[in-house]
């Protein structure tokens, strides 16, 4: 439902929660968020409820420094609003975390070919199939992972994805389903509205159809799924936050 990308120089829980904390408004019965940590590690913490149950826990178990990650809130399309089925999602290593909005229509069958190559799927959402498809084509980087792994998806999606392998990377892509970017000074943000980043930036790109960003605090990269570069629209957003 809600959606929150970053890397730079802040602590990304911070970016995240207050983003989180500016898309309540759309309504959502679970929230959770994924680290990257600067020692390297995965960290995921993610709870039913609302999202004072998600500060408590980071308040309760305070996270490692950390300034690249992802947040969500979620509105349940498959599979009960319960901890476990919260995002993000990680693959069987747990090295690669994603939070989707949206449905992937085809995860029955995606998951039915996972689970005979070896996958352990934990939860009952549709969106779980894509941490795992992300781990099955991670040898060439995480973006162009996410590049193979949209050709294989029918549905509506805006993906975001982090990988232990690659720490200060953030990679989104977006189908029938809204993506914006947020442009800093040496760091950038991801979301799935302009109000998850108004409070640090009001300078957006808007990613067109069938598109995937790598972000990095250095700058951006889209392309199209094919991995060829992709026109983008700038603008700045002007209304008061
Ligand atoms: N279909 C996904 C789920 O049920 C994502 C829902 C959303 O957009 O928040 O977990």
């Amino acid at each position: 439902c809600g959606i929150v990308g970053y890397t730079g120089h802040r602590q990304a829980v911070e970016v995240a929660v207050e983003g989180l904390g500016r898309l309540e408004y759309r309504g959502y019965d679970s929230a959770g968020i994924a680290l990257v940590g600067d020692d390297g590690d995965l960290i995921v913490e993610k709870r039913a409820g609302k999202l004072a149950n998600l500060r408590s826990i980071l308040v309760s178990r305070p996270s490692p420094p950390a300034t690249a990650g992802i947040g969500h809130t979620r509105w349940a399309t498959h599979g009960a609003p319960t901890d476990r089925n919260a995002h993000p999602h990680t693959d069987c290593d747990e090295r690669i975390a994603v939070i989707h909005n949206g449905i992937i229509e085809n995860f029955a069958a995606l998951r039915t070919e996972l689970e005979s190559e070896g996958h352990k799927l934990v939860s009952e959402t549709d969106t779980e199939v894509v941490a795992h498809l992300l781990e099955e084509f991670a040898v060439g980087g995480l973006a162009e992972a996410m590049r193979r792994v949209c050709l294989r998806l029918e549905g509506a999606f805006t993906l975001l994805a982090v990988s232990m392998d690659e720490p200060g990377v953030v990679v989104g892509a977006r189908r029938n389903s809204p993506l914006v970017v947020g442009r800093g000074e040496g760091e950038n943000f991801l979301g799935s509205d302009v109000a998850a980043f108004i409070a640090y930036t009001r300078e957006a790109v808007e990613l067109g159809q069938d598109q995937v960003v790598e972000l990095r605090p250095s700058g951006i990269t889209i392309t199209d799924f094919h991995g060829r570069p992709a026109g983008t629209r700038d603008y700045r957003v002007n209304w008061d936050a």
